[in-house]
Formats: structure tokens, sequence, C-alpha cells
């Protein structure tokens, strides 16, 4: 690919420039626009060697390879590679022979710890410092705990005066916050309206389980393959549930989760890429670094962790730029099992209650949640917008506890959940 008869896209523009100007980016760009130009031009056509950190094999793998077909001399390291992968990547490495090296956080750690970064960085003068999916930094540090450790990696970069990129689809306000308390960095805010006009949102309040299944094998009636439908779930017994009661309904359903074996992962993840995967049932470990472009709807069975999950699993649908769907069910055991979230978590669940129960434009609610300036103030593609029902007819009758509006509706939530009067 000849990166020089690219025609860069408004947000792609200004991170560059910033960055040429050897100022720090952190850039919020919609799925499917082109993140990964705002590195590979640097690294390629600029020859600022790069060191590129992203949270999961998958999405390393996947980056690796596109960057391999543009002809980008591309190194990845992370721990699902052979010893002797492992081997020939470090010898590119030594040899100076790259443009961008791809690395998991928790490797990245480990040559910290050992001085190998700190020989990397005087070595081959390292030009700039990428954290693709930057928010999770903020999401996962409890969980990874070398997102928390970055920290001191991060202030070594920034004091070689090392360029600091980081691009996400979803940034909000306050993980932006949290990372200027993190890290040393004066950056640049690049934000790009949500975008994704192809994508119809939908959000259905259900009486009950039953009434959940019901809708659930209505959307699903017409997937075939090569078009594929993803339904999210909670936790891994749910996707299992779900998948058997689909399969029993002769609907071709699998389960992806991280307790299934490696090889199985893999497996299934090959057979999704190749369309012979139509149903989906997973939980959150599925779909970072998985680009299929002929997923036509995204389900969410119950209530995500936050928005910020939300849409980037919502943005998983339609990235061929078809029409395409994500649609949230959820009923009032779904609130319940918020409960069990912790009283630091509230601000989340606020956020995800006032989508819910959302009486203007979903897309502008998520911009407003993100902090980002758009001057359309309604999307056109939402059932807000559109003022449409799910099912044709009406088949069961809005719960009782519906009644009373959206504001009553969400205090009472918050005092179900234990948190105080729930006045905001
Ligand atoms: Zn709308």
């Amino acid at each position: 690919m000849e990166f020089s008869n690219f025609i860069l896209r408004p947000g792609q523009e200004e991170v560059l420039s910033n960055l040429r100007g050897g100022k720090s980016v952190f850039a919020c760009l919609p799925t499917g626009y082109g993140k990964s130009l705002c590195y590979e031009i640097p690294a390629h056509l600029w020859k600022w060697k790069t060191i590129v950190i992203a949270p999961l094999k998958a999405l390393l793998d996947s980056q690796y390879q596109l960057m391999v077909e543009r002809g980008v001399m591309a190194v990845i390291i992370h721990s699902g590679l052979s010893a002797n992968e492992r081997k020939k990547s470090m010898q590119t490495l030594e040899s100076g022979e790259w443009e961008i090296l791809s690395i998991s956080p928790e490797l990245l750690e480990h040559w910290w710890k050992n001085k190998i970064l700190e020989h990397l960085l005087r070595k081959h003068k390292v030009g700039l410092f990428v954290l693709d999916e930057v928010h999770c930094a903020v999401e996962w540090k409890k969980f990874r705990s070398s997102y928390l450790l970055i920290d001191g990696i991060i202030k070594e970069i920034i004091a070689q005066k090392i360029p600091v990129l980081g691009l996400s689809a979803t940034l909000e306000a306050a993980a932006i916050m949290e990372l200027k308390e993190r890290w040393p960095i004066n950056f640049s805010l690049v934000q790009i309206p949500l975008g994704r006009s192809n994508l119809y949102l939908h959000v259905k309040a259900c009486e009950n389980r039953n009434h959940k299944l019901l809708i659930l094998l209505f959307l699903l009636k017409n997937i075939q393959s090569p078009k594929a439908a993803i339904i999210y779930c909670a936790s891994r017994e749910e996707t299992e549930l779900l998948a058997s009661f689909l399969t029993s309904c002769g609907l071709p359903a699998c389960v992806f989760h991280a307790g299934l074996p490696e090889i199985r992962k893999m497996e299934r993840v090959q057979q999704f890429l190749n369309g012979y995967l139509p149903i989906l049932c997973a939980t959150t470990a599925f779909g970072m670094g998985v680009h299929y472009p002929f997923v036509e709807k995204v389900i969410h069975w119950g209530l995500p962790s936050g928005l910020t999950e939300y849409w980037q699993q919502a943005g998983r649908a339609g990235r061929s730029g078809d029409a395409a769907e994500s649609i949230l069910l959820w009923s009032r055991s779904d609130i319940l099992s918020l409960r069990a979230l912790k009283v630091e978590e509230q601000g989340k669940i606020r956020a995800i209650l006032r989508y819910l129960l959302a009486k203007k434009c979903r897309k502008s609610l998520l911009t407003e949640y993100f902090c980002i300036q758009d001057e359309q103030e309604n999307c056109g593609n939402c059932d807000v917008c559109l003022k449409r029902e799910l099912l044709p007819g009406k088949l069961f009758s809005e719960p009782v506890w519906w009644e009373g509006g959206a504001q009553y509706a969400e205090k009472n939530f918050l005092n179900l959940l234990g948190f105080g009067d729930g006045s905001a």
C-alpha cells in the first residue's frame, strides 16, 4: 500500500500535525475510522521507530497481519508466540530493521523491570510511544496490574521527550481526567463525532426472561451465514444457557468465553472470521481485534458494565457500512444484578440507567457521555428518534414499575441498589 496516496480524514490529520510538532495526543476516533494510520504514517513515512501497546493477543496479531500486508516493517512480541518466534522477533529488534514494535503491557512491564526497554530506547532512538485502546489503562487496571505499572514507563518515556499517542473509540471524560492525574503528559485531545450512521440503536425494556427470549428469537430468525449476530452476556453460564436454548430452537448458535480452552477459542475466532458462525453468544472476552465486517446485529442480553463497554461492543456491528443494529434487552432482574457492583461504580450505573430510560436521541446521549462535540442533535437512526417499537404489535403490556416516568424509575432503581435516595 502506498501511504502517500492516502487521503487523510480530519481527525487523522489533526493527530499527525500534533505529533509532527512533537506533541502528545489522545485521540478518540470511531471504530473503523483508521486509527492505525495515525502511527503507521510516522513509523513508515517519517521513519520514527514506534512502540505500540495493545491489550490483547488477538488484537496484536490482527494489527501485525495488516501492517505486514501494508509493507510496514513490523515486529510482534507477546506470550502467545513460540520460543522460536520470539527469538526471531528479538533478533529483528536488535538488527534495527523494524519500524513498529507491537507488544502486550505485561511483556513491556517485564522489559522495563529488566532494563530491556531502556536498552531499546537508547539504542534505537524510539520516536513514538502508542497506547492502543488507551481506555483499558483505566477500565482494566484492577485485573491487569501492568496497566497500573505502565504509569512508571510513561513517565520514563515523557522524560525522554518521546511523544505519546493514546487511541480509543471510547474515551469518557472521567477516564481522561484520571489519565491526566496519573501521567504527566501535556496532550492535545482529538475527538471525532461517533458517526456510524448505518448503526441503528434500540433499547428494549422486557417484562421478564421469557419476554426477552421471545424477542431474541424474533431478532435472530433471519440471521444466516455470512451475516452474523453477537449476543453479549454478563457471564459464561449465561452464554452457555442461551446458546443451548437457541440451538434447541434450531438456530446455529455457538459460545465464546474466556473459560474455553485456548485451542477452542482460536478455532471459534477463525470460524467467525470465515463466516461460519452466524450466532455467537459471548462474554466481553470476544471481539477486540476480531474484524468481521458482516455482523448485522449486536444484542446485549442484559446490561453492559458501562457505556464504554457498550459502545465498544455495539460498534462491532455494521463495519461493512451496511445497515446494522445494536439492541439492548433488559429487565428488572438485570437492574437488581447491579447490586453486586461497588459504590464507586455509581457514576457508571447512573449513565447506563439514563441511557436505558432515554427520552432523547440515544446517540446524542452517548456523544454527551464521551464529551464529544457534534452539531447533529438527533441521529435519526435510534428507537427514540424514529419512535419505533421492536416487535410488530404489542405482545406484552409495559411493566407496572415502568409507570411514573423515567425519572421516577431511575430514582427507584438507585434506591433498589442501595444508593440512598437516588437524587442526582
Ligand atoms: Zn437518535
